[in-house]
């Protein structure tokens, strides 16, 4: 009897990659824990995203091949994985792409890959992808493309200006936990330089303003604290001017049990998961309530408290900054109350503006967070 070998059909090969690129988080997908793992019931390659507008849509994401030279010990498509590998030839994404996008059921498109033999080979897969989509079938729409650590400037150069967003994955803060994480990966020269040169071509005035760069990192893989991630993404908002930085916890099963030959006490699942909630609640301080890393508030382990969210640590650190006038406090003041979002302070403005607030019940409709915020504030 002769078995046959049936090659995997684009589907196929979808299935297989659009679930392996579930872990990069770097491309808006809804920074709600629940939601930015799952995947639409009906295209198993389309996933939710929140837009810059706040609102929600869907975006074809997947990697053009799971193929992956690299040894990132986190990883579960790292080289020494024994897992199937697959890969995607440029026009057949495009094709099956701009089927979903024609028929209304995505967005855009996130497009990303293991390091296929070299950085460079790799990029020039996802490039001529977005060239075919953009030179050949005139797609004016959304296209991330991720940078491959170690790419050349060109390479680079030419993503940034086919892409209305590239991300290169950070991972984890600084030289020394790559260090453990990966003996291939280089944190100057194939992360930190290529943010750089992307920063420098996409800068105000630049030819490619209009391009932004995301990046990610890799919660509680190198045994990194909180305090570690928060100084390095603030230096990557203030000094980079990044977009936007995303978090994905690490999951136990995905990769490594030690680091470096020696044995990793993992977190437990919950406790990574909350590590990457706080995480956001710090980058949304840092981001649009004007918080500096100073006002960070770290445990002794240096690690962001499971508890209490960071903004109420930091009220609860300044009793002499309360309570808050509402009617004569000024904005920066009113984003420090704990329960107080930049919605419910410019409402809070604009109706001062008018009248006198007298109690909780004149600032809006009380729910948790109002309650919250009540005994932060004097009428
Ligand atoms: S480069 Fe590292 S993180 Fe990316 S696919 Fe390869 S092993 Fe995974």
């Amino acid at each position: 009897m002769v078995g046959v070998v049936s090659k995997p059909d684009t589907h196929e090969k979808l299935e297989v990659l659009s679930a392996d690129a579930q872990y990069d988080l770097a491309c808006a997908c809804s920074c709600n824990k629940d939601e930015h793992r799952q995947r639409s019931g009906d295209g198993k390659w389309i996933y939710p995203i929140t837009l810059p507008n706040g609102g929600k849509s869907t975006l074809f994401k997947t990697l053009i091949s799971n193929v992956c030279t690299n040894d990132c010990k986190y990883c579960p498509l790292r080289e020494q994985m024994d897992i199937y590998r697959c890969s995607l030839r440029p026009e057949e994404t495009a094709k099956v792409f701009l089927d979903y996008y024609r028929q209304r059921k995505v967005f855009g498109l996130f497009l990303s890959s293991g390091v296929l033999g070299s950085a460079d080979a790799t990029m020039d897969k996802l490039n001529v992808t977005a060239k075919i989509l953009r030179k050949k079938h005139g797609f004016r729409g959304y296209i991330h493309l991720k940078i491959i650590p170690g790419a050349s400037d060109a390479a680079i150069e030419e993503a940034v200006s086919l892409a209305n967003t590239v991300s290169l994955n950070i991972e984890t803060p600084g030289e020394t936990n790559l260090a453990k994480l990966s003996e291939k990966k280089k944190y100057i020269e194939d992360i930190i330089e290529p943010m750089k040169l992307i920063s420098s071509l996409t800068a105000p005035g630049s030819r490619y303003a209009r391009t932004k760069q995301t990046t990610q990192f890799i919660v509680g893989a190198a045994g990194e604290s909180d305090a570690e991630i928060v100084k390095y993404m603030y230096g990557l908002y203030e000094r980079l001017k990044m977009h936007r930085v995303y978090f994905s916890a690490y999951q136990k099963g995905l990769g490594h049990e030690s680091i470096a030959g020696e044995q990793v006490t993992l977190e437990r699942p919950t406790d990574v998961f909350v590590r990457e909630h706080r995480l956001y609640q710090v980058d949304f301080l840092l981001r649009k309530y004007g918080f500096a890393e100073s006002d960070i508030a770290f445990r002794k382990n240096g690690n962001l408290s499971l508890t209490v969210d960071p903004k109420e640590a930091w009220a609860l650190m300044h009793p002499e900054f309360f309570p808050v006038n509402v009617d004569r406090a000024t904005r920066f003041s009113l984003l420090r109350v704990p329960g107080l979002g930049p919605v419910t302070v410019k409402q809070i403005l604009e109706r001062r503006k008018k009248r006198r607030i007298r109690c909780i019940e004149d600032v809006g409709k009380v729910g948790a967070r109002l309650e919250k915020a009540r005994k932060y504030l004097a009428f």
